[in-house]
């Protein structure tokens, strides 16, 4: 099978769209969604329709949690929650009953395990090779069968492995085949919003068979999200960071 892992898409219709015409050109069977659908950015209904219309498995994120009432906003920055009020008074009710039954994690072919944010809570982080070792750690104990465990939350690609006792990284390769002994925790990047240091989207591709993972990077019209940012009133500082990558 082969994987179209994407994440933190966070209602940017147009990385979206751009992402999901390059998955229509690459051969995928199924494509897996890691959280944070909505949040930040102006088209929350058009991102969570496409989800539906395309039969993205998805899973909750945060943000997600934050406008179904799952979860409080008083842990957001003061950005994130304005977004956060936003989004919810313009979320149509149907939209926000489809994220609510979202579950949590998702296990696919027995030995992929799919999170939002870390195996053992969907709001903590990954951003080092020590809390990879904590991840692998939880894995081990809690499902042993996993060989390859997704994660965003980051909005930062990266992956980590086990090799003998220790943890390495690897980065910014385009391509890479996983190895048959050890254990995997890629993070895709984030489709909406990169926090990489470059502009435009990113996400994953996984093929279980030839356990080849290939990041991609895609450009698109982001002066478009901008205008529109700026045109529903959402915080500036959203439209600026896209420019960024951060
Ligand atoms: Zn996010």
């Amino acid at each position: 099978m082969r994987y179209a892992v994407i994440s933190d898409i966070h209602a940017n219709l147009e990385a979206f769209q751009k992402t999901l015409e390059d998955i229509d050109s690459q051969n995928v069977d199924e494509i897996i969604c890691l959280g944070d659908i909505v949040g930040y950015y102006p088209n929350p209904n058009e991102c969570v329709e496409l989800c539906k219309k395309r039969h993205i498995q998805c899973i909750r994120g945060n943000h997600d949690d934050a406008v179904t009432g799952i979860c409080g906003i008083e842990d957001f920055n003061p950005v994130a929650q304005e977004a956060l009020i936003w989004t919810s008074r313009h979320l149509d009710r149907a939209n926000k009953e489809w994220l609510l039954h979202l579950p949590e994690h998702l296990v696919i072919e027995e030995k992929i395990l799919a999170v939002h944010g870390s195996p053992w809570h969907p709001y903590a982080y990954i951003f080092s090779a020590q809390e990879a070792a904590h991840a692998f750690t939880f894995l081990q104990t809690n499902y042993p069968q996993i060989q390859v465990c997704f994660y965003g939350h980051t909005h930062q690609k990266a992956l980590y492995y086990t090799k003998e006792s220790s943890v390495e990284e690897v980065e910014k390769n385009r391509k890479y085949i996983l190895g048959n002994k050890g254990l995997y925790l890629i993070n895709p990047g984030s489709v909406g919003q990169p926090r990489d240091g470059s502009p435009g989207a990113f996400y994953a591709i996984y093929d279980s068979q030839t356990r080849e993972i290939e990041f991609r990077h895609l450009t698109y019209d982001l002066t478009l999200t901008q205008r529109k940012v700026i045109e529903v009133g959402l915080p500036y500082m959203l439209a600026e960071r896209l420019n960024l990558g951060y």
